[in-house]
């Protein structure tokens, strides 16, 4: 008899998982079941507000999993009834399966802080309705303020700013993106966002959301200043979603994740987990980590469908690969910054080149590319790096996580094979990623001598 998969879900993970599992098991009757009408392709959110201006043009193709012949259902599961291997939906509908997915994502983070209810204070929801308002709420409004500087709040003010908005970001760290990259990455982003015209408040944090007649009219900081805002966009994280495996007495992490194993099955063996609800754990430390991604959560829905019909394929862990872009600067992060990589207890050896991304640098549309690499110095072994120019700073930093995950060298990553076109790339003698290498083998032997 064939198999029967229900997924939980149907966004990044649970999308991506349910046509990943048709291709590894074509007999498998598979369900997937989700709460929103449609779902969104939720990197592209902010985008939707500046660039898209539609919700949309911003959807996943539900037809996808019509020609693979994945029944979608559109509805909320309440509980599993794991001794008879049961979910039961909202609407009191019974489905029986054999593997269970959970794919139930995370939820934004709500602040402790007065004011949140406030009409027109809103959250970087996944949800399509709830978006759709703020993207009619905006049409009249002229001063916006994101609380959070995070890639997400960031992503959202520089979109805000695209279409006029007076936008302001308070963020309480010393700068905003800190948390994805060092210093000097961030630095470059706030100046991009000061001359796009957003002002950027650090070390600052929101005392209250100010209201009148129920409605938000401002923001006062604990500084004391008061800032004017007709939209309050709050982008202070998320919190996984795990309320259905707590209930059904699935193990939960350290970190609030549902517990999984390294072949993604969680405490029960036919439940597996996936994406943004699962615990995640460090690629370099194998410790639980807060790392939250949609490359992640479609690495883990592949494996997990790898994984229905026999545990095969394992999980190395997560090493946080991801890119943003602040106008035309693009930026692009793998595995970990020199920061957290000293905090967790490597002695690094860090190299860097700044070239530029075409060449000669006289061809059109040149601009500057800095790449930083970090290795971990007694084992030689790449464990991070970061990089900024123009567009292509994202796949740069996806051949990092690659040399990553296979623990390359820094003689392997300065003399690897790197392919160059004047109007693609830096030039052959300073391929950035090898440059950065060379950079640190310099400085190994001289530290060495
Ligand atoms: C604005 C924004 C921009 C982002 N940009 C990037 C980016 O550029 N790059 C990147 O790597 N990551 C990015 N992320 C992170 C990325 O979106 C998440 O990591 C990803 O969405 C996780 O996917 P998921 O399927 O695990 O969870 P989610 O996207 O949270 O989806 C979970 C789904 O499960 C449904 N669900 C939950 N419980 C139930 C239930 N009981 N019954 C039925 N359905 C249920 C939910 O309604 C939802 O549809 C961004 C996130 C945001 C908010």
């Amino acid at each position: 008899m064939s198999m029967k998969v229900v997924i939980v879900g149907g966004s990044t993970a649970g999308f991506i998982c349910s046509l990943a599992a048709r291709r590894f098991n074509e007999d498998a009757k598979i369900v997937v079941i989700r709460r929103e009408r449609k779902a969104l392709v939720t990197c592209g959110i902010p985008y939707i507000f500046g660039t898209l201006l539609s919700i949309e043009k911003d959807l996943l193709p539900d037809k996808l999993l019509a020609d693979n012949n994945i029944e979608l259902v559109i509805g909320e599961v309440k509980s599993i009834r794991r001794d008879e291997k049961v979910v039961v939906l909202s609407n009191g509908q019974e489905m029986s399966y054999d593997k269970l997915v959970l794919a139930t994502g995370s939820t934004p983070v709500r602040p402790p802080v007065p004011g949140m209810d406030f009409e027109n204070v809103f959250f970087a929801k996944k949800d399509p309705d709830y978006l759709q308002r703020l993207l009619l709420k905006l049409e009249g409004a002229k001063d916006v303020v994101v609380i959070g500087g995070g890639f997400v709040g960031v992503e959202f003010a520089e979109q805000f700013r695209k279409r006029g908005l007076n936008v302001t970001i308070v963020e309480l760290l010393p700068h905003c993106l800190q948390l994805n990259f060092d210093d000097e990455y961030c630095i470059m982003a706030e100046e991009k966002l000061r001359e796009l015209g957003i002002r950027v408040i650090t070390k600052e944090t929101v005392e209250e959301v100010v209201g009148e007649n129920g409605k938000v009219v401002g923001v006062r900081l604990a500084g004391g200043e008061r800032l004017k805002a007709d939209i309050v966009l709050v982008a202070v994280g998320v919190r996984p979603e795990t309320t259905l495996a707590r209930e059904a007495g699935l193990k939960i992490g350290e970190m609030g994740g549902v517990w999984v194993n390294e072949y993604m099955q969680t405490s029960d063996e036919d439940i597996f987990a996936a994406g943004d609800c699962a615990e995640k754990y460090s690629f370099f430390t194998k410790k639980p980590t807060n790392l939250r991604l949609a490359s992640i959560a479609a690495r883990e829905a592949k494996i997990v469908a790898a994984n229905l019909s026999q545990p095969r394929v394992k999980n190395s862990g997560a090493i946080g690969c991801f890119a943003t872009v602040v106008g035309d600067l693009g930026l692009g992060v793998a595995g970990l910054i020199e920061r957290t990589a000293r905090e967790v207890g490597f002695d690094v050896l860090v190299g860097t080149a700044t070239t530029v991304d075409k060449h000669p640098g006289a061809m059109p549309g040149t601009k500057k590319l800095k790449v930083k690499l970090i290795f971990d110095r007694a084992s030689r072994v790449i464990i991070g790096g970061e990089v900024a120019g123009g567009v292509t700073a994202a796949e740069l930093a996806n051949i990092v996580s690659i040399m990553i995950e296979r623990r390359m060298t820094v003689e392997e990553v300065a003399f690897s094979q790197y392919g160059t076109h004047p109007a693609l790339t830096a030039s052959p003698r300073t391929h950035p990623i090898a440059y950065a290498a060379e950079d640190a083998l310099l400085k190994r032997a001289s530290s060495a001598a």
